[in-house]
């Protein structure tokens, strides 16, 4: 018996040495060296299959699947014991944030999650997660066997894999063999659409908090399922630059904890001993900050974590390139770095796994302190606004209620700085307030001003909720009580009769969305241009009316009105007559036929592709609405009288719109048609015959000789006087003109750039800054400021029959600012209807 023991036990070692044995390196299983080619996607999934296959203690989770239906998924990698209890483990985390109960477990192993390459043409870290991941899962390598000891390493080893793979696809067709090291080889120049972004061309480092791309969506389930202490973003930047590791650059949001800026330094300490072993070259505390709340470093920090963003030098290099020092890049090297900071990551959480998890209950048990601890949104249960925040609050696990209770107290209005009104809370009001675990996260994305430490920083500087969603919203400095869930009405829409007309509000992105179905269902719409009272019942300017006399002759009529407002939860009043009590009855001049829109839109050179992807993503995505994509490369051949709505997005276009194409967009819009330009699209049409807007010119001040005066030191700080990362401006609004149809207050808008246009002389200007006191958060150089005042946001101008409408601010940036996405909306279908 005894024999037949140590016999099986000899027979299982020996099993287990020849499993270690047997485990292939990346180079053994796909037949190359890494660094040798770019890996794709499915081949790099094939190796972690494999190995969670040969290692019982690591185990793969898919989470998702791409727009073009790669793949998404996680490794886990631990101890044997750790394994064992890896779901009691991750309660137990939860349990110390705030979230469900305590388990039994009371030992501190620590969670460091790894994503690669989430911009997908930084293309070496998918292949460096590959030889992390044999390290840790190679049973001989006795220092990572004794970190896996208290330490669950998550890994995702591409965040983006349809750039990835657009990247890698390119690079293959276009390299040479051999690779060329030679800076001016084509391979070194990716085409207009690069694999930075997502399929839709989002950069997803901006969507980690507004989670408008399925990408997103996918991984912050599963993020907030785990929660752990360190989370790094391993990223590439031109490839003259060394590595850049942390501790991140100024400024740093005042809810970040002395412990997350001390452990920053420790990671760099360490990353520092191995690089200077190597000789490696590489920077911190420069460039890359911490603040705007959606990218992979900052997200995980507002959710507790130790977030960093790793930056090895190599956008474009290829397998190899000649750097300006006359060294040599290759892809190899890259891989080295970003595997030597990986480990190195996991091995200063294991020597402090303790601390980390005891200073993450902390950070989860003492928010930061701070002036307004409640946040109080007007609304009703049947809105679709409110209903899409709570969902948002869902996601990211912010708690909210509807207020237990009507009370009055003081606070801050959003939509009037200059005031401290008293507030009336009601019962029927959305109440988000600190009381809870996520209470630094609700402080960043609430917060009236953001506060800067340093006016120098990678991103905007501005993104309040209240602003981005148009809400009549307070901060209050009491807690205030909520119930603890927010019920949204569902509407009925059952009539016994046949009614005179239907009637639906507008003032939000589902009703576009409804409205595109309906006009692709063949039913004839129309909406109010003013306010009106019919049945007792008041409806405000922008109401969709859909009558019965215009539609005649349709008998499906009825049910398709009636059936899709059910699948799309629009809530219908059937109006018994037309013959309002005020306003315009439903025959009158003022009650508008929108005209289907045949949409193109312009990409391709010349155009931002994140600009361009944002209307792409929104017609796609967002409201279901066709739209022909046209190309700059043969936009001049095509006939437009196909369309009547064509939108130029954000863009450089110089040569690639020429003088002959504008005056052709001249005479097409006098026939009727609309002209949506965005952004810097207008640059190409200020000052350009045919077109009434003109550039701002600049001020006096601006035309002094600086350089003269200014250090060679500050120079890059008075650059800043004319510029602006990204800031919130409340716009003089014409509320009475459509394009600002459906909002609840006065338009807020993001300003990203320093172009200023004058006030259309012959037209109407609908949102404009009048004055500097029009800044209500976010950084804006003094110069740039004086430049904005009495500048155009927002204009349309009519030319013979049609009309250009001008959006010198991008309604759809980065997709998060809900109330643009209705002023896009209002452009498409109810400006210009006559
Ligand atoms: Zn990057």
């Amino acid at each position: 018996m005894k024999t037949n023991k140590l016999c099986l036990s000899i027979f299982l070692l020996f099993l287990s040495f020849t499993t270690i044995a047997q485990l292939k390196t990346p180079d053994e299983f796909l037949g190359y060296t890494l660094g040798e080619r770019f890996t794709p996607h499915h081949r790099m999934e094939a190796y972690f299959k494999y190995v969670a296959e040969n290692n019982p203690n690591i185990k793969l989770e898919y989470y998702g699947e791409t727009y073009e239906h790669r793949p998404l998924f996680v490794a886990y990698i631990t101890s044997p014991e750790n394994f064992e209890k890896l779901e009691d483990i991750r309660k137990a985390n939860l349990a110390r944030a705030g979230f469900g109960n305590s388990s039994n477990i009371t030992d501190k192993s620590t969670l460091v999650w790894l994503s690669y390459n989430v911009h997908g043409n930084e293309a070496v870290s998918m292949e460096a997660s590959m030889k992390t991941l044999y390290d840790l899962a190679d049973k001989s390598n006795s220092k990572t066997q004794t970190w896996l000891k208290n330490t669950v390493v998550i890994i995702d080893p591409c965040i983006n894999p349809d750039g990835r793979d657009r990247y890698a696809n390119w690079y293959i067709q276009f390299g040479n063999k051999p690779d060329s090291a030679d800076p001016n080889s084509k391979e070194h120049h990716e085409p207009w659409l690069s694999g930075r972004s997502n399929h839709y061309m989002f950069d997803l480092n901006r969507d980690w908090a507004w989670l408008t791309q399925i990408e997103s969506q996918s991984r912050i389930k599963i993020y907030n399922r785990w929660l752990p202490q360190v989370h790094v973003d391993f990223h590439e930047q031109g490839y003259n630059a060394p590595y850049y590791f942390a501790p991140a650059a100024e400024p740093y949001h005042e809810v970040i904890t002395p412990w997350q800026r001390e452990f920053q330094m420790k990671i760099g300490k360490n990353h520092a001993k191995y690089f200077d072993q190597n000789g490696w070259l590489y920077f911190s505390k420069e460039v890359f900050d911490l603040l705007y709340p959606s990218y992979g470093d900052t997200y995980p920090v507002y959710s507790g974590a130790i977030g960093m963003t790793y930056e090895q030098g190599g956008i474009g290099a290829g397998l190899s390139i000649t750097k300006n020092d006359g060294n040599l890049l290759t892809l190899k090297d890259r891989i080295a770095h970003h595997y030597t900071t990986g480990l190195s990551t996991i091995e200063v959480a294991s020597l402090n796994a303790e601390r980390l998890v005891d200073e993450f209950e902390n950070y989860y048990k003492k928010p930061a302190p701070s002036r307004y601890k409640s946040f109080v949104i007007k609304g009703t249960t049947d809105s679709d606004e409110l209903k899409r925040l709570t969902r948002f609050f869902d996601e990211h696990l912010i708690k909210y209620g509807a207020a237990t209770s009507n009370l009055s107290s003081k606070g801050f209005s959003y939509a009037d700085v200059s005031q401290q009104p008293k507030v009336s809370v009601s019962t029927n009001d959305l109440v988000i307030n600190l009381n809870q675990p996520k209470a630094n996260l609700v402080r960043v994305l609430f917060e009236p001003q953001t506060k800067l430490s340093d006016s120098l920083t990678y991103d905007i500087t501005a993104w309040t909720l209240p602003y981005s969603h148009n809400l009549k919203a307070f901060a209050l400095e009491e807690i205030i009580a909520h119930s603890g869930e927010y019920p949204i009405a569902e509407p009925s829409n059952e009539f016994s009769e046949k009614p005179y007309a239907y009637l639906s509000k507008w003032n939000d992105t589902e009703d576009a969305k409804w409205l595109g179905y309906l006009i692709q269902n063949g039913i004839k719409v129309s909406f109010a241009e003013n306010d009106f009272q019919v049945d007792g019942k008041s409806f405000k300017r922008g109401t969709l009316i859909i009558s019965r006399g215009i539609n005649v002759g349709n008998n499906q009529f009825d049910e398709i009105v009636v059936s899709s407002a059910k699948k799309h939860n629009r809530n219908l009043h059937a109006a018994t007559t037309g013959f309002v009590a005020s306003g315009n009855d439903f025959g009158s001049s003022s009650v508008k036929y929108i005209k289907p829109p045949k949409i193109a839109i312009l990409s391709g050179s010349g155009a931002s592709t994140l600009s361009f992807g944002e209307v792409w993503h929104f017609f796609e995505q967002e409201i279901g609405y066709p739209a022909t994509v046209l190309d700059t490369d043969y936009f001049g051949g095509v006939n437009l009288d196909q369309y009547n709505v064509l939108i130029i997005p954000n863009g450089y276009y110089g040569s690639n719109l020429k003088t002959g194409d504008k005056t052709n967009l001249a005479d097409w819009v006098k026939k009727g048609n609309k002209l949506i330009l965005m952004e810097n699209a207008l640059s190409s049409f200020a000052d350009v015959d045919g077109f009434g807007l003109k550039t701002a010119s600049e001020s006096d001040t601006l035309k002094k000789e600086r350089p003269n005066l200014e250090s060679y030191e500050n120079e890059e700080r008075y650059a800043l006087t004319e510029y602006t990362p990204g800031s919130i401006f409340k716009l003089v609004t014409d509320r009475s003109n459509p394009l600002f149809f459906g909002l609840e207050n006065d338009y807020f808008s993001l300003k990203l750039d320093s172009h200023a246009y004058k006030l259309l002389s012959e037209g109407a200007n609908p949102g404009y800054i009048k004055s500097k006191n029009n800044l209500v958060n976010g950084f804006v150089g003094s110069e740039l400021l004086k430049k904005l005042e009495n500048s155009l946001s927002y204009g349309i101008e009519n030319i013979g029959r049609g009309s250009v409408i001008y959006m010198a601010d991008n309604p759809l940036f980065r997709e998060f600012w809900q109330s643009g996405k209705l002023v896009f909306s209002n452009a498409v279908f109810l400006v210009d209807q006559r």
